[in-house]
């Protein structure tokens, strides 16, 4: 097959084949066609589109390009949570645990914060010893021994994710909605699971800031997993303020251990948004009759403790250190704070929440380049979120913070980031949709 062909017919708004589309795959993964074809091959993807059909041969390609984990030694069902990406977004150190203690096994592969959304294994990393680099033997182990297991992408998982992404990445091809369900779901589909839930986020503070994207592209993931055998949902839900009362690393552990304790006041949307996603992964994980009845598991296995013992089980296999369980105050912890007063009484009409994410990541709680190192004792604490009365000069929010130059930087963008009213705004749905899989 000769590339610039394929290149062409693309850029000519051509189907290609699935052997096409593996042949590019294959080729790249083994550096045989160099990175300036294949940036044309990405940019004409981007501006024709893909096929459903083209999707579905692209994220096979790219699933089979490394391992495909296969734990059916393991008895029970599989399933995970994925999520776009958000501010302020714990729930999956919450769910894994629960859902393992309710009966379902969690094989979790995380990302990293990614721009302004934070990511798992940051937050995980931010408990002290806690090792997110496991060996697939020893993932494997402790997926059969606790329930869950939560790894970042090995070497071995989708290789061709990792060199396409990294091109996209620098040559403008990231907002592809094809792309990104290729690539999610190649990496998704590599864990040997028997369902998926897609948390996919819309609003200000997601890669998809309107519905119609966000549901482009749900539509085509549950589409693509559906094709390969896998019962799939997707709900598309509220970013266009953080979730929780929390954002930064060590900060969000905290909110996540208080809510495994059955402590949950101010942090009702995370609450909410958790015992959903709980209730459709029992439900696809064949636990209970439906979603409602998974839900109601997931608050019972909070409420007797049991979701807490899990996360402790987790926390100590993983090598982290287990007292900070009961003791939230030996998590990494900044050394100054500072409130943000309200310039005016009134309502909090808006947050601007990417604005809210990129404040974390100037205080050093994310990266502006890969190789920036995380601090995960700074963060934001919020007081008051959309639709809170506020008096002028009250605090708005909390900022933890190690360095007065991050500080100074970073306080007129949370500022900006709050827009008070005299009125108080409609609420937003925190579930807006569910897209539901023909098999589910
Ligand atoms: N997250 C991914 O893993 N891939 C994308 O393409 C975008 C977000």
């Amino acid at each position: 097959m000769l590339f610039v062909e394929l290149i062409r017919k693309k850029r000519d708004g051509k189907e290609l084949s699935r052997e096409a589309i593996e042949f590019i795959v294959s080729g790249y993964t083994c550096s045989e066609i160099p990175d300036y074809q294949v940036s044309a091959f990405l940019m004409a993807a981007l501006l024709r589109g893909l096929s459903r059909a083209e999707t579905a041969a692209l994220t096979n390609a790219m699933l089979n390009s490394g391992k495909v984990l296969d734990f059916s030694e393991i008895a029970g069902h599989k399933v995970d949570k994925h999520s776009t990406g958000g501010v302020g977004d714990k729930t999956s150190l919450i769910l894994a645990p629960i859902v393992a203690a309710g009966g379902v096994s969690v094989p979790m592969v995380s990302g990293r914060g990614l721009g302004h959304t934070g990511g798992t294994l940051d937050k995980l990393e931010a408990i002290p010893g806690f090792n997110v680099h496991l060996e697939l033997d020893e993932f494997r182990r402790i997926l059969a021994k606790v329930g869950c297991a939560m790894i970042g992408q090995t070497e071995d998982l989708a290789p061709a994710d990792k060199k396409l992404y990294a091109l996209r990445d620098v040559t403008g091809t990231v907002e592809s909605p094809n792309l990104i369900c290729a690539s999610i779901m190649s990496k998704k589909l590599a864990e040997g699971i028997d369902g998926l839930v897609l948390d996919v986020k819309t609003g200000s503070g997601a890669f998809m800031k309107n519905p119609q994207d966000s549901e482009f592209l749900a539509g085509l993931m549950v589409e693509t997993g559906e094709r390969m055998g896998k019962k799939m949902v997707a709900l598309i839900t509220d970013m266009d303020q953080p979730l929780g009362r929390y954002i930064g690393n060590a900060l969000e552990v905290v909110e996540c251990v208080e809510i495994l304790r059955g402590e949950f006041a101010g942090s009702e949307d995370l609450v909410e948004l958790t015992l959903e996603l709980c209730g459709w992964m029992f439900y696809l994980g064949g636990r209970t009759a439906d979603k409602d009845k998974g839900r109601a598991l997931a608050l019972e296995i909070i409420r007797s403790g049991r979701g807490l013992e899990r996360f402790r089980e987790l926390v100590s296999e993983q090598g982290g250190d287990v007292r900070i369980v009961d003791d939230l105050g030996l998590l990494p912890q900044a050394a100054h704070r500072e409130d943000i007063l309200s310039p005016a009484s009134g309502f909090v009409a808006a947050m601007e929440c990417e604005r809210m994410g990129i404040a974390g990541v100037i205080l050093g709680g994310g990266r502006f380049k890969k190789e920036d190192t995380v601090d995960p004792a700074v963060g934001i604490v919020l007081h008051k979120k959309v639709g809170d009365p506020v008096s002028a000069g009250e605090s708005l929010c909390t900022v933890h913070y190690n360095s007065a130059e991050r500080f100074a930087e970073a306080k007129p963008v949370i500022t900006a980031a709050y827009s008070i009213a005299g009125q108080k705004p409609e609420p937003r749905p925190l579930v807006q949709k569910v897209i539901q899989g023909k098999s589910v």
